[in-house]
């Protein structure tokens, strides 16, 4: 008995610990799951009661238990009551094709498809997830004593029989509980990890390290597929002075509001990012040098028109200098390095001739008949 206890105990840590990998990117309470991942999700832990069944352990010498209710317990638990019923179906079904069409496997499959519905609906009750958790457990529990009533004649051996499976099964549930909010606050440390080391804290746009990578992401794609890739390097024009005048915290509500400015007026599929201190990028994909510095445009004159609110209600206004360049109509470079090295110096173009303009390289036809 406490062997194969003890087998069930860590079948059911694997699961949990594949499923936690399967499930990174998914929060309980945080981020919510599809459609997709929701059915996955309940054939998963549908296969996993099942094979909970294969690992029945015995209370009895004529009776055996197992944990497959716990596997929809959880499943209903943390991602609510279709994959509950899912689950519940699957090992419903898995009884009757693997032990055979008899009474007693008819009364056990529709006592699991019974305790996937009492566990989905649970999973909609606003409790924290261990009350629910016990709930679910004894609940299902208490279909299980019924489908024993019905199976096993002797009523007396039924309620020893059933003390010991509930003492088991509460038990298993804290423990599983403590086990699946380990994974989950992982996972969650996990995203927020990530999304930290992607975003920049001041404006939530993508940073320096994140638009290196999709630079040279999309720098590679575009090569591959033949396709265009423009860069806009965005540059407020004296912002120093910004911050001399109205104080840094004031700047900083400047480059707050001037990102979603930026995000408004480049296209949905463009990447924004602030690079450092007072300067932003945009990737432009698949857009000529003549598209791409019409969008530029765009946002230079989204900026001028734009009236920027301190914090003390003051109203400010400030412009941007904007150099582009597209690979590979302006450069047809081995790397993106020096895509983005041209659209600099086009910025550097715009800063000296005046400030509040776009500058894109010339288009390399144009070279060669200039
Ligand atoms: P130019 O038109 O030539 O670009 O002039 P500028 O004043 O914008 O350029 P400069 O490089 O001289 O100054 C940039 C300023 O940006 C200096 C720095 O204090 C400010 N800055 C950099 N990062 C931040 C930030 O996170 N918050 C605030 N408020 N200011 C910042
Ligand atoms: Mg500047
Ligand atoms: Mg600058």
């Amino acid at each position: 008995m406490t062997n194969i206890l003890f087998t069930n105990f860590c079948i059911f840590v694997t699961f949990l610990y594949l499923s936690g990998l399967l499930s990174q990117k998914y929060v309980a309470g945080v981020v919510s799951p599809s459609f997709t991942v929701k059915v996955n999700a309940g054939l998963l832990f549908g296969v996993y009661g099942i094979i909970l069944m294969y690992y029945s352990f015995p209370i009895d010498p004529r009776f055996f238990a197992d944990l497959r209710h716990l596997a929809i317990m959880v499943i209903a638990t943390y991602l609510g009551w279709l994959p509950s019923l899912i689950a519940g179906m699957l090992i419903a079904l898995g009884r009757l094709i693997l032990f055979g069409m008899s009474a007693s496997s008819a009364i056990a499959g529709a006592g699991m498809l019974l305790i996937s519905v009492v566990c989905g609906i649970l999973s909609r009750a606003h409790w924290n997830r261990l009350g629910k958790m016990l709930l679910m457990s004894v609940s299902s529990m208490l279909v299980i004593l019924f489908i024993m009533w019905m199976n096993i004649p002797n009523h007396q051996k039924v309620f020893t029989v059933f003390t010991q499976q509930l003492i088991i099964s509460v038990l298993a549930t804290v423990v599983i509980y403590m086990l699946t909010e380990y994974i989950n606050t992982s996972n969650k440390l996990f995203l927020q990890m990530k999304k930290n080391s992607e975003t920049d804290y001041l404006t939530s746009l993508h940073n320096l390290r994140q638009f290196e990578q999709l630079l040279s992401e999309r720098f590679l794609e575009a090569q591959h597929f033949s396709e265009r890739l423009g860069v806009l390097v965005v540059d407020i024009d004296h912002f120093k002075q910004i911050n001399d005048t109205y104080g840094h915290a004031a700047g900083d509500v400047v480059l707050q509001q001037l990102s979603k400015v930026l995000r408004d007026h480049s296209r949905s599929f463009d990447e924004v990012s602030r690079n450092g201190g007072e300067e932003f990028s945009v990737l432009v994909p698949e857009a000529t040098i003549d598209e791409t510095a019409a969008i530029a445009e765009r946002i230079r004159a989204a900026v001028e028109d734009h009236v920027f609110i301190l914090e003390d209600r003051t109203k400010i206004r400030i412009t941007v200098s904007i150099g582009a360049a597209v690979h590979p109509d302006t450069i047809r470079s081995k790397n993106a390095k020096e895509l983005l090295q041209q659209a600099d110096r086009e910025l550097y173009r715009a800063k000296d001739s005046g400030r509040n303009r776009v500058c894109s390289a010339p288009e390399i036809n144009d070279l060669i008949l200039s």
